[in-house]
Protein backbone atom coordinates (compact mmCIF):
# COMPACT_ATOMS: atom_id res chain seq x y z
CA UNK A 1 0.00 0.00 0.00
CA UNK A 2 1.18 3.33 -1.04
CA UNK A 3 2.58 5.49 2.47
CA UNK A 4 1.02 8.55 0.64
CA UNK A 5 -2.50 7.34 0.26
CA UNK A 6 -2.93 6.33 3.32
CA UNK A 7 -1.77 9.30 4.78
CA UNK A 8 -4.13 11.39 2.51
CA UNK A 9 -7.32 9.38 3.59
CA UNK A 10 -6.63 9.51 7.13
CA UNK A 11 -6.11 13.02 7.31
CA UNK A 12 -9.19 14.16 9.70
CA UNK A 13 -9.87 10.89 10.77
CA UNK A 14 -6.86 9.73 13.02
CA UNK A 15 -4.62 12.39 14.94
CA UNK A 16 -1.63 12.53 12.47
CA UNK A 17 1.49 14.06 13.48
CA UNK A 18 3.01 17.53 12.19
CA UNK A 19 5.55 15.88 11.15
CA UNK A 20 3.73 13.57 8.87
CA UNK A 21 0.96 16.28 7.88
CA UNK A 22 4.15 18.28 6.56
CA UNK A 23 5.90 15.32 5.09
CA UNK A 24 2.27 14.27 3.11
CA UNK A 25 2.34 18.52 1.76
CA UNK A 26 5.91 18.07 0.62
CA UNK A 27 5.09 15.15 -1.03
CA UNK A 28 1.85 16.80 -2.53
CA UNK A 29 4.17 19.83 -3.69
CA UNK A 30 6.14 17.53 -5.59
CA UNK A 31 3.36 15.34 -7.29
CA UNK A 32 2.06 18.64 -8.43
CA UNK A 33 5.23 19.23 -10.78
CA UNK A 34 5.48 15.60 -11.58
CA UNK A 35 1.45 15.52 -13.08
CA UNK A 36 2.69 18.78 -14.96
CA UNK A 37 5.41 17.45 -16.38
CA UNK A 38 3.74 14.03 -17.78
CA UNK A 39 0.63 15.72 -19.11
CA UNK A 40 3.60 17.46 -20.86
CA UNK A 41 5.19 14.16 -22.05
CA UNK A 42 1.18 12.94 -22.85
CA UNK A 43 1.39 15.75 -24.79
CA UNK A 44 4.10 14.51 -27.76
CA UNK A 45 3.26 11.72 -29.77
CA UNK A 46 4.85 8.28 -29.06
CA UNK A 47 6.92 8.91 -26.35
CA UNK A 48 8.85 6.16 -24.33
CA UNK A 49 9.19 7.51 -20.42
CA UNK A 50 9.53 5.32 -17.19
CA UNK A 51 7.91 7.37 -14.33
CA UNK A 52 9.47 7.15 -10.85
CA UNK A 53 12.19 4.27 -11.88
CA UNK A 54 13.61 3.10 -8.13
CA UNK A 55 16.90 0.77 -8.63
CA UNK A 56 19.31 -0.92 -6.12
CA UNK A 57 22.31 -2.52 -5.60
CA UNK A 58 23.87 -1.76 -2.85
CA UNK A 59 22.89 1.47 -2.96
CA UNK A 60 19.19 3.40 -3.86
CA UNK A 61 19.01 5.04 -7.16
CA UNK A 62 15.68 7.18 -8.00
CA UNK A 63 14.35 8.55 -11.14
CA UNK A 64 11.80 11.13 -11.74
CA UNK A 65 11.35 10.42 -15.23
CA UNK A 66 13.24 8.23 -17.87
CA UNK A 67 12.56 9.37 -21.54
CA UNK A 68 14.09 6.78 -23.84
CA UNK A 69 14.64 8.81 -27.55
CA UNK A 70 16.36 7.57 -30.51
CA UNK A 71 20.21 8.18 -29.13
CA UNK A 72 19.87 9.43 -25.92
CA UNK A 73 18.06 8.29 -22.41
CA UNK A 74 17.27 10.99 -20.71
CA UNK A 75 17.01 11.54 -17.27
CA UNK A 76 14.72 14.33 -15.78
CA UNK A 77 14.61 15.09 -12.37
CA UNK A 78 11.64 17.40 -11.47
CA UNK A 79 11.73 20.47 -9.23
CA UNK A 80 8.13 22.33 -8.37
CA UNK A 81 10.20 25.00 -6.15
CA UNK A 82 8.97 28.26 -6.61
CA UNK A 83 9.90 32.07 -5.82
CA UNK A 84 13.40 33.57 -6.64
CA UNK A 85 16.47 31.60 -6.86
CA UNK A 86 20.12 32.25 -7.39
CA UNK A 87 22.08 29.51 -8.56
CA UNK A 88 25.83 30.37 -7.28
CA UNK A 89 28.59 28.04 -6.77
CA UNK A 90 26.73 24.55 -7.80
CA UNK A 91 23.95 25.30 -4.96
CA UNK A 92 20.82 26.78 -5.25
CA UNK A 93 19.67 29.98 -2.79
CA UNK A 94 16.42 30.63 -2.37
CA UNK A 95 15.17 34.61 -1.48
CA UNK A 96 13.99 33.04 2.25
CA UNK A 97 17.76 31.99 2.53
CA UNK A 98 16.19 27.91 2.00
CA UNK A 99 19.66 26.25 0.14
CA UNK A 100 19.59 23.57 -1.77
CA UNK A 101 23.09 21.93 -2.22
CA UNK A 102 24.76 20.44 -5.08
CA UNK A 103 21.81 19.50 -7.22
CA UNK A 104 24.13 18.31 -10.12
CA UNK A 105 25.37 15.66 -7.26
CA UNK A 106 22.24 13.87 -7.37
CA UNK A 107 21.75 13.80 -10.86
CA UNK A 108 25.67 13.20 -11.75
CA UNK A 109 25.50 9.84 -9.13
CA UNK A 110 21.76 8.65 -10.83
CA UNK A 111 23.43 8.87 -14.19
CA UNK A 112 26.42 6.95 -13.45
CA UNK A 113 24.45 4.49 -12.27
CA UNK A 114 22.14 4.39 -15.16
CA UNK A 115 25.00 4.58 -17.61
CA UNK A 116 26.66 1.54 -16.07
CA UNK A 117 23.57 -0.57 -16.40
CA UNK A 118 23.21 0.68 -20.13
CA UNK A 119 26.96 0.02 -20.75
CA UNK A 120 25.81 -3.62 -19.34
CA UNK A 121 22.71 -4.67 -21.06
CA UNK A 122 24.65 -3.14 -24.15
CA UNK A 123 22.22 -0.63 -24.98
CA UNK A 124 23.26 1.73 -27.72
CA UNK A 125 22.37 5.02 -26.01
CA UNK A 126 24.21 7.64 -24.23
CA UNK A 127 22.53 8.92 -20.72
CA UNK A 128 21.88 13.22 -20.60
CA UNK A 129 20.26 14.37 -17.46
CA UNK A 130 17.92 17.62 -17.30
CA UNK A 131 16.91 19.56 -13.18
CA UNK A 132 13.28 20.75 -14.36
CA UNK A 133 12.00 23.59 -12.80
CA UNK A 134 8.01 23.24 -13.57
CA UNK A 135 6.66 26.08 -11.29
CA UNK A 136 5.40 29.03 -13.16
CA UNK A 137 6.61 31.46 -9.83
CA UNK A 138 9.94 30.40 -10.31
CA UNK A 139 13.06 32.24 -11.68
CA UNK A 140 16.69 31.49 -11.61
CA UNK A 141 19.30 33.80 -12.19
CA UNK A 142 23.04 33.75 -11.67
CA UNK A 143 24.99 31.37 -13.79
CA UNK A 144 21.87 29.74 -15.53
CA UNK A 145 23.77 29.08 -18.73
CA UNK A 146 24.73 25.27 -17.11
CA UNK A 147 22.81 23.08 -19.58
CA UNK A 148 21.88 21.21 -16.42
CA UNK A 149 18.33 23.09 -15.81
CA UNK A 150 15.23 23.55 -17.86
CA UNK A 151 13.60 26.77 -16.63
CA UNK A 152 9.49 27.12 -17.15
CA UNK A 153 10.26 29.35 -19.54
CA UNK A 154 12.04 26.74 -21.26
CA UNK A 155 9.90 23.39 -21.24
CA UNK A 156 9.20 23.37 -24.97
CA UNK A 157 12.93 22.66 -25.10
CA UNK A 158 12.09 19.14 -23.92
CA UNK A 159 9.83 18.26 -27.45
CA UNK A 160 12.43 19.26 -29.47
CA UNK A 161 14.44 17.14 -27.42
CA UNK A 162 12.21 13.89 -27.96
CA UNK A 163 13.30 12.13 -31.15
CA UNK A 164 10.84 8.59 -32.11
CA UNK A 165 11.80 7.19 -34.81
CA UNK A 166 12.71 3.93 -33.62
CA UNK A 167 9.54 3.00 -31.87
CA UNK A 168 10.11 -0.33 -31.47
CA UNK A 169 13.82 -0.40 -29.97
CA UNK A 170 13.00 2.62 -27.61
CA UNK A 171 10.12 0.60 -26.37
CA UNK A 172 11.72 -2.50 -26.22
CA UNK A 173 14.26 -0.14 -23.74
CA UNK A 174 11.75 0.76 -21.93
CA UNK A 175 10.40 -2.47 -21.07
CA UNK A 176 13.85 -3.81 -20.03
CA UNK A 177 14.66 -1.01 -17.71
CA UNK A 178 11.08 -1.32 -16.36
CA UNK A 179 12.02 -5.06 -15.49
CA UNK A 180 14.88 -3.48 -13.33
CA UNK A 181 12.45 -1.85 -10.75
CA UNK A 182 13.30 -2.40 -7.40
CA UNK A 183 10.70 -0.20 -5.15
CA UNK A 184 12.10 0.50 -1.89
CA UNK A 185 11.22 4.11 -1.51
CA UNK A 186 7.91 2.84 1.05
CA UNK A 187 10.32 1.21 3.05
CA UNK A 188 11.80 4.61 4.36
CA UNK A 189 8.13 5.27 5.56
CA UNK A 190 7.06 5.13 9.35
CA UNK A 191 3.14 3.90 8.44
CA UNK A 192 0.96 5.50 11.39
CA UNK A 193 0.22 3.21 13.70
CA UNK A 194 -3.85 2.89 14.35
CA UNK A 195 -6.60 0.55 14.91
CA UNK A 196 -9.36 0.48 12.14
CA UNK A 197 -12.07 0.52 14.71
CA UNK A 198 -11.00 3.91 16.44
CA UNK A 199 -10.78 5.72 12.93
CA UNK A 200 -13.57 8.58 11.92
CA UNK A 201 -15.79 7.08 9.03
CA UNK A 202 -17.45 9.90 7.02
CA UNK A 203 -18.00 11.18 3.95
CA UNK A 204 -15.04 13.44 3.32
CA UNK A 205 -14.93 16.78 0.84
CA UNK A 206 -12.53 16.15 -1.96
CA UNK A 207 -10.84 19.51 -2.13
CA UNK A 208 -10.55 20.94 1.19
CA UNK A 209 -10.83 17.38 2.81
CA UNK A 210 -12.74 18.05 5.58
CA UNK A 211 -15.43 15.78 6.93
CA UNK A 212 -19.52 16.05 5.68
CA UNK A 213 -20.71 15.71 8.68
CA UNK A 214 -24.64 15.43 7.22
CA UNK A 215 -25.85 12.93 5.38
CA UNK A 216 -26.30 13.50 1.83
CA UNK A 217 -29.69 13.54 0.51
CA UNK A 218 -30.57 11.00 -2.08
CA UNK A 219 -31.88 13.30 -4.79
CA UNK A 220 -28.92 15.69 -4.95
CA UNK A 221 -26.54 15.22 -7.91
CA UNK A 222 -23.70 17.49 -6.76
CA UNK A 223 -22.92 18.29 -3.46
CA UNK A 224 -21.73 21.62 -1.79
CA UNK A 225 -19.31 21.48 1.23
CA UNK A 226 -20.31 23.26 4.02
CA UNK A 227 -16.48 24.18 5.21
CA UNK A 228 -15.20 25.36 1.30
CA UNK A 229 -18.19 25.93 -0.87
CA UNK A 230 -16.67 23.32 -3.39
CA UNK A 231 -19.45 21.47 -5.49
CA UNK A 232 -18.60 17.70 -6.06
CA UNK A 233 -20.59 15.08 -7.77
CA UNK A 234 -22.20 12.68 -5.08
CA UNK A 235 -20.59 10.10 -6.50
CA UNK A 236 -17.03 11.05 -6.66
CA UNK A 237 -17.12 11.86 -2.82
CA UNK A 238 -18.69 8.44 -2.22
CA UNK A 239 -16.58 6.78 -4.52
CA UNK A 240 -13.51 8.72 -2.91
CA UNK A 241 -14.71 7.87 0.42
CA UNK A 242 -14.49 3.56 -0.52
CA UNK A 243 -11.34 4.13 -1.65
CA UNK A 244 -10.08 5.32 1.40
CA UNK A 245 -11.98 2.87 3.64
CA UNK A 246 -9.93 -0.11 1.73
CA UNK A 247 -7.02 1.28 2.37
CA UNK A 248 -7.31 2.49 5.81
CA UNK A 249 -9.07 -1.25 6.49
CA UNK A 250 -6.40 -2.76 4.34
CA UNK A 251 -8.66 -5.46 3.94
CA UNK A 252 -11.89 -5.96 1.84
CA UNK A 253 -15.13 -3.94 3.28
CA UNK A 254 -19.03 -5.33 4.03
CA UNK A 255 -21.84 -3.66 3.05
CA UNK A 256 -22.30 -2.52 6.26
CA UNK A 257 -19.08 -0.91 6.94
CA UNK A 258 -19.76 0.83 3.38
CA UNK A 259 -22.79 2.58 4.91
CA UNK A 260 -21.65 3.55 8.02
CA UNK A 261 -18.67 5.41 5.85
CA UNK A 262 -20.76 7.28 3.48
CA UNK A 263 -23.37 8.25 6.17
CA UNK A 264 -26.08 5.41 6.00
CA UNK A 265 -26.31 6.17 1.95
CA UNK A 266 -28.58 3.82 0.70
CA UNK A 267 -27.46 0.16 -0.08
CA UNK A 268 -28.73 0.31 -4.00
CA UNK A 269 -26.81 3.46 -4.66
CA UNK A 270 -23.76 1.95 -3.21
CA UNK A 271 -24.05 -1.03 -5.18
CA UNK A 272 -24.78 1.02 -8.40
CA UNK A 273 -21.40 2.85 -7.55
CA UNK A 274 -19.55 0.05 -6.38
CA UNK A 275 -19.86 -1.55 -9.43
CA UNK A 276 -17.39 -1.35 -11.47
CA UNK A 277 -15.21 -0.10 -9.40
CA UNK A 278 -14.56 -2.86 -6.75
CA UNK A 279 -14.59 -6.68 -6.85
CA UNK A 280 -17.04 -8.83 -4.80
CA UNK A 281 -15.89 -12.03 -2.89
CA UNK A 282 -18.05 -13.68 -0.08
CA UNK A 283 -16.03 -14.13 3.10
CA UNK A 284 -17.56 -16.51 5.98
CA UNK A 285 -21.04 -15.99 3.58
CA UNK A 286 -20.86 -12.50 3.14
CA UNK A 287 -20.53 -10.36 0.30
CA UNK A 288 -16.85 -8.30 0.76
CA UNK A 289 -15.74 -5.73 -1.25
CA UNK A 290 -12.24 -4.93 -2.46
ZN1 LIG B 1 -14.65 21.30 1.24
Amino acid sequence: MNYYTLIESLIGRIELSNQEIQKYENYKKGREGEDKFISILKSINHVEYIYNLQLKNNQYYQYDFIVITDKVIYQFEIKNYYGAYEFKDGNLIGQNGFIIKYPSAQLERNEYYLEHIITKLNIQRIVKSYLVFTNDKFTLSGDTNDDLFILPTQIKKINQLIQNNEPQNNYLIKTTLQTLHDPFEDEFNQYPIYKFENVKPGIRCTYCMNIIERSLENKQKMITCHNCYTTVSRKELILKTLEELLCIKGAPFTMREARKWCNGVHRNTLLYIMKGHFKVKLKNKTKVYY
